[in-house]
């Protein structure tokens, strides 16, 4: 089938004026993967992932980062700018390019992951590394754009927000209902904010007649939202949500208690255990931060969450490829080294002949 991307497909949900450029990496339309495996460990009914690493950079990003770029352009700009634990300048280079526009990201130096890095630097964005952590590079992010002629591109972008509501669409489109729960990763806040806004527009617009509860999860070093206040020097393996100071921080507050949700902390192992488990058990391979709400979800089924009878989607934000020390770290130790010789490999794998 033709899929024509976010701006096309979704225009009357979306700010797409006559003169808005309809660019497109054909962004959106992420599989709905149904667990067969880890739905049993839950005692959930059924258990769904929303692969947002199938976007053409590999994260959720694509699809506000394609709203807040077109509209860019017909605003007029020739120049974005974003700070970014990764995905974002991954996804702001891409779409820059794609509209004959110049990129600049402002990334913490040393905490971003080796794929989102090497992505900026292919699609030709400026790339910054500041002696600082992501806070600190977008606050001069804030302070350029709105002093200079720099279109932000951070999802404090109102367009990055209305873009990313369109994954709650196509959750809903592929369930024909709302699910029960929606369970995702929390760093800026600025995706929780889009989904619980994408159920609400649904709802009064009568497409659907209950909303999900939103759970939120963030990494324990970097849990503003559960303690309440921000975190000055926020740490977790989980670079996407090593945040301290989340942008959208009402949003995602609004979000947890008009739902009846909750925002919650899940530890750096429980987010590489869930990572592992992913791969292993669903051959599903995201990066760390993205695990964190299955992480969150099982963390919660054996509190006795659930009963059982409901529906739950996890939101697995972005591909594992863009994290390749991480996987490799946990495999250590895995790979075995062999003679190149046949005798070698069956005796190292222990294989028996047929008899017959
Ligand atoms: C950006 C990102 C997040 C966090 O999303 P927020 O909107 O900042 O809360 C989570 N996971 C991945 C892979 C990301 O790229």
């Amino acid at each position: 089938m033709r899929w024509p991307g976010v701006l096309e497909y979704f225009a009357d949900y979306l700010p797409v004026t006559s003169h808005t450029p309809l660019i497109t990496l054909n962004e959106g339309n992420t599989p709905l993967v149904e667990s067969y495996q880890l739905v049993e460990k839950l005692g959930a009914g059924k258990l769904y992932f929303k692969f947002e690493g199938m976007n053409p950079t590999g994260s959720f990003k694509d699809r506000g980062m394609v709203v807040a770029v077109a509209k860019a352009k017909e605003e007029g700009r020739a120049v974005v700018m974003c700070a970014s634990t990764g995905n974002t300048s991954a996804s702001a280079a891409a779409y820059a390019q794609r509209a004959g526009l110049s990129c600049i990201v402002l990334i913490p130096q040393g905490k971003i992951a080796l794929g989102k890095l090497s992505q900026a630097l292919m699609h030709g964005a400026r790339v910054l590394a500041v002696q600082g952590n992501f806070d600190d590079a977008l606050s001069i992010v804030r302070y350029i754009t709105s002093h200079y002629p720099v279109a932000l591109v951070n999802s404090l972008n109102p367009y990055r927000i209305e873009g990313q509501k369109t994954a709650a669409f196509e959750v809903v489109e592929w369930l024909g209902e709302s699910p029960d729960y929606l369970a995702l990763p929390v760093g800026n806040a600025g995706n929780i904010t889009a989904y619980w806004k994408g159920f609400k527009e649904l709802k009064e617009k009568g497409k659907i007649t209950s909303l999900p509860r939103m759970l939120g999860f963030q990494a324990e070093g970097a849990a503003p939202l559960v303690s309440g206040k921000p975190v000055s020097n926020p740490q977790t393996v989980a670079t996407a949500i090593r945040i301290g100071n989340p942008a959208s921080w009402k949003g995602a507050i609004a979000a947890r208690d008009e739902s009846g949700g909750l925002i919650e902390a899940v530890s750096d192992e429980e987010i590489l255990q869930a990572q592992r488990m992913l791969a292993e058990e669903e051959g599903i391979f995201v990066e760390p931060a993205s695990a964190a709400s299955f992480a969150g979800v099982l963390k919660k089924s054996e509190e006795g969450f659930f009963t059982g009878r409901e529906t739950v989607v996890c939101v697995l934000t972005g591909h594992g490829l863009k994290d390749p020390d991480i996987a490799i770290k946990q495999g250590e130790g895995r790979i075995e080294e062999v003679g190149a010789s046949a005798e070698e490999v069956v005796e190292i794998l222990g294989l028996e002949r047929e008899h017959v």
